[in-house]
């Protein structure tokens, strides 16, 4: 029989496994030696004297709900259909199209995750960017070189499981089944991300690396297939749309056909970068807990004229990166390992952009606010991946660093004013969320920290509508725009349950 028991224990417990499960028996009333056990929940709370509340499942029998996802089917000789991009929203839903019968062709600009690597290892060396393989574009999509965090505000609980599983499946670890805030880290990412094609391909799914989409072929208002950089014309009855928001020229190919897409707010800033013992102290209360309790987190807000500011995609122990696709820009971002055990915090801080501060591009229509992302991914660029920063007490001063903090960032950073590279609207709206965060957080402001710009792909500036029953676009018949890129998801679990909820769409239409 199973039932559901709560406990509360400190950090000391929580590490013991023996002790821990020594204190679920009794609590469940099981003698350990038939004790099965899920935690389906753990939480952290550090307000006071850190404890962990957990939510377990029990059971004497040993009669658990299996974990295993459905069934991968051989669709070798099955009806295809064509995923375009392989990050979380493309990869999740040919998974999905396997489990329903249907063989995926996938098609992605980037190349596969181990040469991806070298690539992505290239633009932290400062050496030229391959601007189809790089942080954003290649196998896993913007996912792959990232902290992996994996929490989400979707409230479908059903449909985070279904992704979460997956993951575990296909190599991440069992803990991010139950975590309040779940994280993967970039090793572990690439090798789930190489054990998902593995099972795509074994099931006759197909992969084409190395090939951009460039056009759909239409019949009437239908899409029948695509055309792609390597000259192939590519049928199928299905195209998935799911290739994030730095495909700016996918945006480009609808504006120029005069195809349905709108203006999208986002929202726009820098990463800040402090040492991570300093965010540990603040957040633990000047207690040592670093060998008992993960490097600590933060998640603050504000709002100062009417517009929001906040922490976003923050990384405990992660590093800054440079993540521009081409030359000219600078973009940034940040990632981790899954250990976490590097000596900064980082964090996007990042106000919201919205229609009005994209005027002087309203010609161009729906792609206005891109026209402003790229404006100032342009006036943050020094010399290729060498960044701009500034202290963040010298920021809040308006003042230029003569210094700068230790930092994370391998290319390198050069001292500059901050407020010259952003728009005025960030740099106010910044410097009142700055001040109070540290209201919030005290020592938040310090010497000790850097802001590193920009970082400007928080999600899309734009939208490809898509029909809310059938997930087609409204103009372009078996489309399925998804994802980040369509607008409709905003990080990897969302972006994946997204790209599921389209391949279940699709089987429902053709009768599998
Ligand atoms: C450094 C970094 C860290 C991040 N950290 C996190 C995090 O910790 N947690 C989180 O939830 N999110 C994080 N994100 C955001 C997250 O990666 C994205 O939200 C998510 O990957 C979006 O998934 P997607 O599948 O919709 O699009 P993407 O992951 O962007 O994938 C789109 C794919 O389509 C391909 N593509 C584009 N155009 C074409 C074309 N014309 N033809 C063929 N292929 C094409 C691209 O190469 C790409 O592989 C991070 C992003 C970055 C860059």
């Amino acid at each position: 029989m199973r039932k559901s028991i709560q406990i509360t224990i400190d950090p000391q417990t929580y590490a013991d496994k023996k002790q821990l499960e020594k204190i679920i028996s009794k609590k469940a009333d099981i003698d350990s030696k038939y004790l099965s056990y899920i935690i389906n929940k753990e939480s952290l709370d550090a307000r006071k004297n850190p404890v962990y509340h957990l939510d377990v499942m029990v059971s004497s029998n040993n009669d658990l709900p299996s974990i295993d996802p459905e069934p991968f089917l051989n669709v070798s000789n099955s009806m295809e259909v064509i995923v375009v991009g392989a990050g979380p929203c493309g990869l999740m839903a040919a998974l999905k199209l396997i489990q329903k019968g249907l063989k995926p062709i996938i098609i992605e600009r980037g190349s596969e995750v181990e040469n991806r690597k070298k690539d992505v290892a290239n633009i932290v060396r400062n050496e030229p960017i391959n601007e189809e393989s790089n942080f954003c574009f290649g196998e896993g999509g913007a996912g792959t070189f990232s902290d992996g965090k994996l929490y989400t505000r979707s409230n479908k609980k059903g449909n985070v499981d279904e992704v979460l599983r997956l993951l575990v499946y296909f190599g991440a670890e069992k803990e991010i089944l139950y975590q309040s805030h779940p994280h993967i880290g970039t090793d572990v990412l690439s090798r789930v991300v190489k054990n998902i094609r593995e099972e795509i391909t074994k099931c006759g799914g197909e992969y084409l690396f190395d090939t951009k989409v460039e056009n759909f072929i239409l019949r009437d208002n239908e899409v029948i297939g695509v055309t792609t950089s390597e000259g192939e014309v590519i049928m199928a009855s299905k195209v998935i749309l799911a290739t994030g928001h730095s495909a700016a020229d996918i945006y480009q190919l609808f504006y120029d056909n005069n195809w349905l897409i709108e203006m999208k707010p986002f929202a726009m800033g820098v990463r800040v970068e402090h040492p991570q013992e300093l965010i540990n102290e603040i957040q633990y209360h000047n207690k040592d807990y670093s060998s008992l309790l993960p490097p600590a987190e933060y998640s603050l807000a504000a709002n100062y004229n009417d517009r929001g500011v906040f922490s976003f995609c923050m990384c405990p122990g992660g590093i800054v990166v440079p993540t521009p696709e081409k030359e000219g820009i600078m973009v940034v971002n940040g990632m981790s390992n899954s250990s976490r055990s590097g000596k900064f915090a980082n964090s996007a801080v990042v106000v919201s952009v919205n229609e009005k501060d994209a005027e002087e591009f309203s010609e161009f229509g729906a792609l206005a606010l891109l026209k402003l992302q790229q404006k100032w991914e342009k006036q943050m660029y020094f010399d290729r991946r060498i960044c701009p920063s500034q202290r963040l007490d010298d920021f809040i001063k308006g003042k230029v660093s003569s210094v700068l903090a230790d930092s994370s960032f391998k290319p390198g950073l050069v001292s500059a004013n901050m407020e010259e590279r952003l728009p005025n609207f960030v740099t106010e709206n910044l410097k009142a969320g700055f001040t109070e965060f540290n209201r919030k957080m005290k020592g938040f402001i310090t010497k000790e920290a850097n802001i590193i710009g920009l970082e400007s792909r928080t999600s899309s500036p734009v939208r490809i509508p898509r029909d809310k029953n059938t997930m087609q676009h409204p103009q372009l018949k078996n489309l399925y725009p998804c994802g980040e890129g369509a607008g409709y998801a905003g990080g990897i679990t969302s972006s994946a349950i997204d790209g599921i909820n389209a391949a279940n769409k699709i089987a429902t239409e053709l009768g599998v």
